[in-house]
């Protein structure tokens, strides 16, 4: 049975019972993602379901999708980057409990029985988001970049070159 996600994950208690949630949340809802994009109303999926692996170890699957409009750092326009991130969590109180787990699964060791749902879903997004967005198309050519440089570089020489003219004449 799917049913929303509750504020506060609690991880052995969702696993034993085998829970199932899936919400969408807006882009604003999750404050240190919200920061870095600018489509605050946008929508964030989430689907996590919690099981026990080997009837001890408390497990989340979970996948999110969202749309990130970031800054595309070669034309500084808006950029919209599909992030998807799908992960598969094992929550271990020590290695050894880890050692006849599937390959498949990312292990948190010592994790609380009791944590919050925006701040974890908010992890497993912030590393998709990627540090140097860009388009995946030419959005500015070698050509479209240089007089902006040029201009950068020249402009204190030129204004030094006038002031040396003026003062000779
Ligand atoms: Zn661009």
């Amino acid at each position: 049975m799917k049913q929303g996600i509750p504020d506060t994950i609690k991880l052995f208690k969702f696993a034993s019972r085998s829970l199932i949630f899936s919400q969408s949340y807006q882009v604003k809802d999750f404050p240190r993602i919200s920061k870095l994009l600018s489509n605050q109303a946008s929508t964030v999926d989430v689907k996590l379901s919690f099981n026990l692996e080997e009837g001890r170890i408390p497990c989340i699957k979970g996948e999110i999708k969202l749309d990130a409009a970031l800054t595309c750092q070669r034309c500084l326009d808006e950029v919209s980057i599909h992030l998807q991130p799908k992960f598969q969590l094992a929550f271990l109180q020590n290695e050894q409990q880890g050692e006849t787990l599937d390959a498949s699964f990312e292990t948190i060791l010592n994790a609380d029985e009791e944590f919050s749902t925006i701040e974890f879903i908010t992890d497993e997004v912030l590393i998709m988001i990627p540090m140097t967005p860009m388009h995946d198309y030419e959005c500015a050519s070698y050509q479209d970049t240089q007089p902006i440089n040029q201009q950068k570089c020249e402009s204190p020489f030129a204004i030094l070159k006038q002031l040396k003219n003026t003062t000779q004449e």
